[in-house]
């Protein structure tokens, strides 16, 4: 190989999708971002903050009233208690993600992926040098092996990374099962990261358990953040990761020489955004409710089959007991070009052995979106169901 190659790379499935669907001019219920109107609060904090706030760098960790923010957040919403001087503001969960597996995984290490998994997470364990090792999801309720998890532990392990709530599928982790994660760790010396960037996103009223929370994980667990997900403004990239402040450090050191710093008057922005009341935040999540119910109850009456979820922006399809048996990559395809609908499969979550029996579809839309992406799904069912 001439010194000056490059490798081929990858480019996500979702920007895969979104290109494909704007060319196709489809519904895109493939990548997860909103297409409802943005909350005018919101638009106006980051109006303010631009004309009355700093627009020059701001503190290496994040501006000292964003993290009280997001400490106070957590204080409301979960009952956490975290400090400022645990909190590290991101551009966005992925660089908290990064930074935080470029602080804690050594070369040669070995870590502990769950599958289906966010597409950033093997890549940046590779780059940092380590090795994973896979565990997935008991379908079609995606319940996490416990004994497969504890099989996967070698000496060289030092990491577990965890989602939840779980993009694609939708699913809380269990306290029970949280805290069986959490003697493991204990017992095998390692650290866990939590990405829960959709904890402010359970529709159905299941209570979200934080890594943080649990007394095991006390000076081994990076909980992840987004305010990409709370606030429903995905391109504002305000992202974090909190831990015990021997770790808060090792990741700091990370991100000062990643981005160094994050768009101060959207730091200010998102701080005005979590201090909302809790009637406001309740009535955010009231609305992709709906929305989850209108794309649930539109499909099932259309003859497909929609797995539980309790959070994300996401529901997903059983394939093969919708009528709709074959592999979701190809479905997909087909889905886009004949009915006019991107989707996501949830093959593209797996590094190996894949399950090939789901889509996933994002229901965070407008309710005219919504009814027809429904339409055309259902006469794409009708035409094809076995
Ligand atoms: N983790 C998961 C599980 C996600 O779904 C996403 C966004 N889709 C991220 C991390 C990245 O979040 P951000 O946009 O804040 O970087």
């Amino acid at each position: 190989m001439a010194t000056t190659d490059l490798p081929a790379g990858t480019t996500t499935i979702f920007e895969v999708m979104s290109r494909l669907s704007a060319e196709l001019g489809a519904i895109n219920l493939g990548q997860g971002f909103p297409d409802m109107a943005e909350p005018g609060e919101l638009i106006a904090a980051a109006q303010r903050a631009l004309a009355e706030r700093s627009n020059q760098y701001p503190p290496m960790r994040g501006l000292p009233e964003l993290r009280a923010a997001i400490a106070a957040y957590y204080q409301r919403e979960q009952g956490l208690t975290v400090a400022a001087d645990e909190i590290i503001v991101t551009s966005g969960a992925t660089e908290a993600l990064a930074a935080s597996i470029l602080a804690l995984v050594r070369p040669g290490d070995e870590v502990i992926l769950i599958q289906p998994l966010y597409d950033a997470y093997l890549p940046l364990v590779e780059r940092a040098g380590g090795t994973a090792r896979l565990v997935s999801l008991t379908p079609p309720d995606w319940t996490l092996p416990l004994d497969r998890l504890e099989a996967a532990i070698t000496p060289r392990t030092r990491l577990i990374i965890l989602n939840t709530p779980n993009n694609p599928v939708g699913t809380v982790l269990p306290r029970a099962t949280l805290e069986a994660v959490g003697e493991l760790c204990a017992a095998h010396d390692l650290f866990l990261l939590c990405d829960e960037v959709w904890e402010g996103m359970i529709l159905d009223g299941t209570p979200h358990v934080s890594a943080l929370a649990l007394p095991a994980l006390q000076g081994r667990a990076v909980k992840v953040g987004s305010a990409g997900k709370i606030l429903s403004m995905t391109g504002w990239k305000i992202g974090w990761a909190i831990a015990a402040p021997r770790i808060a450090s090792a990741i700091a050191q990370a991100h000062q020489f990643i981005t160094f710093t994050t768009a101060t008057p959207l730091q200010w922005a998102v701080a005005e955004g979590l201090a909302l009341p809790d009637a406001w935040h309740t009535a955010h999540r009231a609305r992709y409710a709906a929305a989850k119910a209108r794309l649930v109850d539109g499909l099932t009456a259309a003859g497909f089959h929609v797995l539980p979820a309790s959070g994300t922006w996401f529901v997903t399809v059983d394939l093969a007991a919708s009528g709709l048996p074959g592999q979701d990559a190809a479905l997909a395809q087909r889905l886009i070009r004949e009915a006019g609908v991107a989707a996501i499969p949830v093959s593209a979550f797996y590094a190996a052995d894949a399950e090939t029996n789901y889509l996933r579809l994002c229901f965070a839309k407008q309710d005219e979106t919504l009814d027809r992406a429904v339409e055309r799904l259902a006469a794409f069912r009708a035409a094809n169901a076995a």
